[in-house]
């Protein structure tokens, strides 16, 4: 059986979970790419229509449906809202490993892949010199955001005009990597930073732990982070993807002293609790839950309250987040801080999408233009959201707009307060 013959009857093997879509459109509403540039291959509509074109024989260059697969920010805003209940991202995390065998990965994306994921003490011990070298190649701008210097900015192409964060001189698992006993203990957790928590946004990562700490909860936190996988998943190579959620739910298994998984970032825990579960068939034995959620429930009224913020504040909601809990994270604000909140009129996804970014750079800075314009143009001071992915966007489009704020975690400002 030739390459293409068995894309098109492992691509047919899907059609359980596309004949689910009724076609009624619903999902042009919400997509953030769709609002943007009116194509229906943007969409989950079209895209499911181009993979039922491949194996129904009415399109022949499959590997062309790849690049219309992977032009998606993966936010599940038409999982979400679809009536059907139409599983659109299994369906694109499928379709695009299968597709792989016609669209092959460059061998250079291939081994960076494997050593961002399999490699993960390798990524912490470079640290100090990724942060080195963006302090050399790039330009700090008052919210501390770096900008690739002008000698750099020929090959930096399409992200030359992109802000990014500034990496840690050293991952958060050098310091606190292993079993965080707290006096006086009460109970113990395991807290998964992912990425992004454990080499760029550390200060939130351990804003977590000393504020866990502070409250009596011993914390146990990986020696090196192991990548949830997701990046591996959205670039069509979903065996790897697995192998990510399989060691991570090793690790989770071997610590018996504790049952919940605090996450600091949504797409982490939609990665291992949500879309982890369905690609590996593998149940967790650990519960997820978000450090704000998880604050809530077990320190609530322990926490102070009124902490003093100068300015007014919003929030960006990030897509994965779990939204039933959507009120708990707002209140969280008005709650524990003394400052005027008050609602982003636009609650469009940020778009940032993980490696959609990198890939797509101009398409995800015009989704998230208008949004850092709106928190320009209302004057907050204070942006907030659970999300690391989505405030290195969120920072970069409020640098773009001019709007004088950076992105952070709510935890953060309370822990600046702990520590006072
Ligand atoms: S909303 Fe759901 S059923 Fe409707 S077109 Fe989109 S995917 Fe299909
Ligand atoms: S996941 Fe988001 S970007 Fe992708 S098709 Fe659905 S709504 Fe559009």
């Amino acid at each position: 059986m030739s390459a293409v013959e068995n894309v098109v009857r492992k691509l047919r093997e899907l059609e359980d979970l596309l004949v689910q879509c009724s076609r009624c459109g619903t999902c042009q509403a919400v997509c953030p790419l769709y609002k943007k540039d009116r194509q229906e291959h943007s969409v989950a509509r079209g895209k499911m229509f181009l993979i039922e074109a491949i194996y129904e024989g009415r399109l022949e260059k499959a590997e062309e449906v790849f690049a219309h697969l992977d032009y998606c920010l993966l936010c599940g805003r038409c999982k979400r809202e679809c009536p059907s209940g139409v599983k659109t991202d299994e369906i694109f995390l499928k379709a695009k490993a299968i597709l792989r065998q016609v669209k092959k990965m460059p061998a250079w994306q291939k081994l960076v892949l494997k050593v961002a994921m399999g490699k993960p003490e390798l990524l912490a011990a470079l640290a100090p010199f990724f942060h080195m070298g963006l302090k050399v190649g790039a330009k700090k701008n008052a919210e501390g955001l770096f900008k690739p210097r002008h000698f750099l900015r020929s090959v930096a192409g399409d992200l030359a005009d992109k802000h990014v964060v500034n990496i840690a001189p050293e991952a958060l698992t050098k310091k606190y990597g292993g079993l965080n006993q707290a006096k006086n203990e009460r109970m113990r957790v395991i807290f998964y930073p992912g990425c992004a928590t454990a080499l760029i946004y550390t200060n939130w990562g351990e804003a977590i732990i000393e504020t866990l700490l502070h409250y009596g909860i011993s914390v146990h936190v990986p020696e090196a982070n192991k990548c949830c996988g997701i990046p591996s998943a959205t670039m069509g190579e979903l065996e790897i993807y697995k192998g990510q959620v399989n060691d991570n739910f090793d690790w989770f298994d071997s610590i018996l002293d504790a049952d919940t998984v605090i996450t600091s970032c949504p797409t982490c825990e939609y990665g291992l609790a949500d879309m982890g579960q369905t690609a590996t068939g593998r149940s967790s034995t650990k519960r997820f839950v978000d450090i704000i959620v998880f604050l809530e429930e077990v320190l609530g009224d322990e926490l102070p309250t009124g902490i003093p913020l100068e300015g007014s504040s919003t929030l960006h909601v990030p897509c994965h987040y779990d939204h039933s809990k959507d009120a708990v994270l707002k209140n969280f604000i008005r709650k524990h801080f003394d400052t005027d909140y008050q609602d982003l009129a636009n609650q469009n996804c940020c778009g940032f999408g993980g490696t959609f970014n990198l890939k797509n750079y101009p398409h995800s800075k015009e989704v998230g233009r208008s949004k850092g314009e709106e928190i320009r143009d209302r004057g907050f001071k204070n942006l907030f959201t659970p999300c690391p992915g989505c405030a290195m966007q969120l920072s970069d489009s409020c640098a773009g707009a001019d709007a004088g704020v950076a992105a952070t975690h709510p935890v953060v400002e309370l822990y600046r307060h702990l520590k006072q």
